[in-house]
Formats: structure tokens, sequence, C-alpha cells
């Protein structure tokens, strides 16, 4: 089974061989911090396997909710209570990286709808 995509960033950082500021991992997700942070707290979670965007992860449902239990493993170590989750998905809306990530993003107010 492919579980890497050849030239992906986000499989780079995974597999070490792209250095990233770790935040926190499990089995099946890698978490570390955005390099061009939105808030004081912006950190990328991603699975440890690649999937292109949200829809696409969303085929493997165990993939799926191991991204979420990432999520929940993160904000539990950090103790964060409040934040905002963002996954964008096409590069109109913002996606540059096509390995599914969840942006988690805490520390500041934030306002509704997003730009
Ligand atoms: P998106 O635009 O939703 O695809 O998010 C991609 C995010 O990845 C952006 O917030 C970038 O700042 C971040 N990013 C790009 N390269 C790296 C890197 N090498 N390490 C950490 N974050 C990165
Ligand atoms: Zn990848």
């Amino acid at each position: 089974m492919t579980t890497s995509s050849p030239d992906c960033l986000f499989c780079g950082i995974v597999a070490g061989d792209i250095p990233s500021t770790k935040v926190y991992e499990d089995e099946h997700a890698y978490a570390f911090a955005d390099l061009n942070p939105q808030a004081p707290t912006h950190v990328l979670v991603v699975p440890r396997k690649h999937f292109s965007d949200v829809a696409d992860l969303g085929r493997d449902p165990d993939a799926a909710a191991g991204l979420l239990a990432g999520i929940r493993g993160l904000v539990a170590q950090e103790g964060l209570e409040h934040f905002r989750t963002v996954l964008n998905t096409g590069a109109e809306v913002g996606q540059s990286v096509f390995h599914v990530h969840a942006h988690v993003l805490a520390g500041r107010p934030m306002g509704w709808p997003p730009g």
C-alpha cells in the first residue's frame, strides 16, 4: 500500500526528511508549527499517510478518524479549549499544499465569516 507521495512536502516532513518543529505526534497523525503563523498558536495536523485533501481523506474512514484523534491529542496536550480548525480544499480557497492538513489556530479573537 502506498502511504506517501513523491515530491510531497508534508510527506517529507512526516518522514523526517524535511525539518519541522514538532508539536505533537501519535500513531496516525503528526503535528508541527506552521512556518507562517496566523495566530499565537498555529499548528498543522496531518495524517501520516498521504491524502490530497479532506474529500480524499474521507474515502478512508479509519484515517479520517485518526486525523480527528490527532487534533484531539494536540489540543489536550496544549490545553486548548477554544480553537479554530480549518481544512482548505482547492487552490481557489487557499490550499497550497496538497497533503491534507488541519490548521489549528488559537490565542486571539477570530471573526466570522472567514475571508
Ligand atoms: P494551505 O494554504 O491551507 O494549504 O496551508 C499550507 C500551510 O503550510 C501554510 O499555512 C504555510 O505557511 C504552511 N507551510 C508551508 N511550508 C511549510 C513548512 N515547511 N513547514 C511548516 N509549515 C509550512
Ligand atoms: Zn503527502
